[in-house]
């Protein structure tokens, strides 16, 4: 096996492989909650999702995320997650224009 320089990840929307540093990350703890990973560190089980609102949704509706995560969503779970994932957008973006790209 050759050692790859990048690690990469698959959209469970759209399937598509990417950088992970692309994709937003989502882990279930040991509590079995689900969480935004901004870190992309945390233990437990994870499912990458394109650093794009339209995955997330697509995710969700199409009944991705939680069958990913071995989870299970309900509609709370579902609204808080999208707040997460908005804000970890929001965040990658000032991080973006911050290194000048
Ligand atoms: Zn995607």
């Amino acid at each position: 096996m050759a050692v790859r320089k990048t690690q990469t990840r698959t959209c469970v929307a759209c399937r598509r492989e990417a950088d992970k540093r692309e994709l937003v990350r989502f882990v279930r703890d040991a509590d079995g909650e689900t969480h935004v990973d901004i870190t992309a560190k945390a233990a437990g089980r994870g499912a990458s999702i394109c650093a794009d609102q339209a995955c997330f949704e697509a995710a969700v509706s199409k009944k991705r995320l939680a069958p990913a995560l071995r989870a299970s969503l309900s509609e709370e779970d579902v609204e808080r997650l999208r707040n997460e994932f908005e804000e970890a957008l929001r965040i990658r973006g000032v991080a973006d224009s911050r290194s000048g790209r």
